[in-house]
């Protein structure tokens, strides 16, 4: 579309609009005061909602602060422990397989020279 097509089209809104609102000057006032009412229960409805979550999330954290919080993260701490073992564990006994005749080096280096001079 032309952009100045869509200036005047822009241009007839405009004044459309303000000649509608001056002829139903009461209608607009009437239909925000009679919009007021829902509008506020419904925003009221949402904060309480809202809040009330956190005011709920607010009040387990209390009862579980202290003692419990250091232990939980304690175990957490462990089993992540745990995990990077077992983790770096199974990448030593794989890292330096020759995926060809699986035979087994200190070194990723080593594995590929033995590779190179092996299997190519
Ligand atoms: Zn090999």
């Amino acid at each position: 579309m032309h952009p100045g097509l869509k200036v005047f089209i822009g241009a007839f809104m405009v004044v459309l609009g303000i000649f509608a609102s001056l002829t139903y000057s009461t209608e607009i006032l009437n239909f925000t005061q009679a919009v007021i009412g829902p509008l506020l229960v419904i925003v009221g409805a949402f904060i309480i909602w809202l809040e009330s979550d956190e005011w709920k999330l607010r009040m387990q954290k209390d009862t579980d602060r202290g003692f419990d919080i250091q232990q939980r993260l304690e175990t957490k701490k462990e089993k992540s422990k745990k995990k990077e073992k077992e983790h770096q564990e199974t990448e030593t006994s794989t890292r330096n397989k020759c995926p060809v005749c699986g035979k087994e080096f200190d070194t990723e280096r080593g594995m590929k020279i033995h590779k190179a001079q092996k299997h190519a």
